[in-house]
């Protein structure tokens, strides 16, 4: 098993082969394969081998290469499917609806009448709740 990779993690078995998957894409430091249980029928799931946890683990010199590939993937899923659009979702902490702790992006092939929704969304009180919590962001930089 690469040092890179945990033993009980099941996208990392995906990932060394000891499980199977529905692979779409291969490369040396990524895959993808089609989520089990899709939103919509070729969901994909685009995954560094190595195990990392969340975005935050990650190693910033991973992005072009992380970019590209979500690009090239995803409108592959695209064309693929006929999709008329394109969710790319990724969770972090199960707080956030991750499932599984090894990093990982969906691309979520979407139809204008497929009859999802996206969250709900609400509003500030005022402009000052909404400026303070921005100079906390800029704070936490
Ligand atoms: P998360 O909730 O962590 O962002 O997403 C995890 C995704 O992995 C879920 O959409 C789930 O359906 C998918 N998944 C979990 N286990 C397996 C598996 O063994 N094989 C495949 N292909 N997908 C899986
Ligand atoms: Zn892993």
């Amino acid at each position: 098993m690469p040092a890179s990779q945990h033993e009980d993690c099941i996208f990392c078995k995906i990932a060394r082969g000891d499980i199977p998957c529905t692979s779409v894409f291969e490369s040396e430091e990524l895959i993808a394969f089609l989520d089990i249980s899709p939103v919509n029928k070729g969901h994909t799931l685009l995954v560094p081998k190595a195990h990392m946890e969340t975005l935050f683990d990650m190693p910033a010199g991973i992005g072009e290469m992380l970019f590209a590939a979500m690009k090239q993937v995803g409108s592959a899923v695209m064309k693929a499917t006929g999709a008329e659009g394109l969710n790319v979702v990724q969770n972090n902490y199960s707080a956030a609806g991750q499932q599984v702790p090894h990093v990982h992006w969906h691309l979520i092939p979407r139809f204008a009448d497929d009859g999802y929704t996206a969250w709900p969304q609400g509003a500030y009180q005022d402009m000052q709740e909404m400026a303070a919590l921005a100079d906390a962001i800029r704070e936490k930089l």
